[in-house]
């Protein structure tokens, strides 16, 4: 595709990355057969090849105003379509810039603005949310349905390993998940402690950016990254193995600090390092399975009469790429998987998006849903907080990280 982007952002690093981008879409629209907001509007603009092109006017200077802002909305930044593109698009990096634009050129109404500015400041620190959240599930019995459906039960996390291995690991504590769940990153300790490695997580390392850059707050998402390399720095160089998440939407903006800090110069190369070090939890289990096999085998294989299913969240299976890992370990696990169609489709949690486009949101979870309980399993499995607690708002059937269900497995084994 022909470029002139404007002089604003032509000789910048996000105008290099979106030229060079633009330049690789040869407008085939592949990609609108996969994408789900096209899929439910039927409408070119509700699909990448059209957003694509209302960003590449954006930045080629065409004025804009709310109808690209409302399809830029519509965007559930899922990747679908990156999965899809036989020509390699950089599709989420291009919406990013377009978003971050966006943002300084047209304005949103005051319902809007107040909503994002409050999901920018509460959803990404701890002391804030944590008690509010707590508070929910406090109350959770007496809400009504609506609001009960928001909040997960609470459960208890169980105590974190402490083995002191020489293995170590840093983990990614995140934002919202250690309120919401915090037996994840707990059950993920004592799988790695069984593995002989240690699962560190730094107090300083917060929210990875990802919020704040999909509500096109550039500058707030650069701030997280640089807090975070700061607190993980002294443990990078001490040695540790790598940087582990078990929210791969998280994971994807780790492997993201490249672009967003590239020029920086205090930042760029240990943005880099940390991008090479940061691993889905699902691949530091993964290159340890012959211990994992080991450690299973000979034990009652009570989970085999289990069925559960997998979610794949978009930004695991088209973010990072990561397809069938998880459900060969589950099934090492002896957990019985059912199939579900349309994998590649978002459950519509997509960050804050569940929260800006409710009833986009609802439609596809509902969707998933009739997907994922098809083969009526007990369990839903998946690997992204967002996901878990979405999907959990609209059905009775257990959702779970799926490490959760290797750690239980684990211990019934021990
Ligand atoms: S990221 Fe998802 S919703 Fe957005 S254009 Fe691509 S496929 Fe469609
Ligand atoms: S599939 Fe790729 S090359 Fe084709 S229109 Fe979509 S983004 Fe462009």
């Amino acid at each position: 595709m022909e470029t002139k982007l404007a002089d604003f952002i032509r000789d910048t690093p996000a105008g290099r990355d979106a030229d060079g981008i633009l330049r690789k879409c040869v407008h085939c629209g592949f990609c609108t057969a996969t994408c789900p907001t096209y899929q439910m509007f039927g409408d070119e603009l509700d699909g990448p090849r059209g957003r694509i092109y209302l960003i590449k006017q954006m930045l080629e200077g065409a004025a804009v105003g709310a109808k690209t802002q409302l399809h830029l909305d519509r965007c559930l930044s899922c990747r679908s379509c990156e999965s899809t593109c036989p020509s390699g698009v950089h599709y989420s990096r291009l919406l990013d810039i377009g978003r971050s634009v966006l943002e300084q050129r047209v304005s949103r109404g005051p319902v809007d603005t107040v909503t994002r500015a409050a999901l920018k400041h509460l959803l990404p620190r701890p002391w804030l949310f944590a008690p509010a959240y707590r508070l929910g599930q406090y109350f959770r019995p007496l809400l009504p349905a609506a609001l009960k459906g928001k909040v997960l039960a609470y459960r208890s996390p169980g105590r974190k390993a402490a083995g002191n291995h020489p293995r170590r690991v840093i983990a990614l504590a995140g934002c919202v998940q250690p309120a919401m769940a915090p037996g994840i990153n707990t059950a993920t300790s004592r799988v790695l402690d069984r593995l002989g490695i240690r699962m560190e997580e730094v107090d300083r390392a917060g929210c990875c950016g990802a919020l704040r850059l999909h509500l096109g707050d550039e500058e707030a998402a650069k701030d997280d990254a640089r807090r975070n390399i700061d607190a993980w720095w002294p443990s990078i160089e001490a040695g540790a193995e790598a940087i582990l998440f078990t929210a791969s939407g998280c994971g994807t903006q780790l492997l993201d600090y490249v672009h967003l800090l590239q020029d920086d110069p205090a930042y760029a190369l240990k943005a880099a390092r940390v991008a090479l070090l940061a691993r889905d939890v699902s691949e530091v289990i993964g290159a340890e399975r012959d211990t994992l096999l080991r450690l299973i085998a000979g034990h009652p294989r009570s989970a085999k009469a289990t069925p559960v299913v997998f979610h794949a969240p978009c930004s695991l299976q088209h973010g990072l790429k990561i397809r069938g890992s998880v459900e060969a370990l589950l099934g090492d696990a002896g957990f019985t998987l059912t199939a579900v169609a349309d994998a590649h489709l978002c459950c519509g949690s997509a960050g804050a998006y569940s929260v800006l486009q409710p009833a986009i949101g609802t439609q596809l979870r509902d969707n998933k849903l009739s997907a994922l309980t098809a083969g009526e399993p007990a369990a839903i499995a998946t690997a992204n907080i967002g996901c878990l607690a979405h999907l959990q708002s609209g059905t009775s059937v257990p959702v779970r990280h799926w490490i959760e269900l290797l750690d239980e497995r684990l211990s019934a084994a021990a």
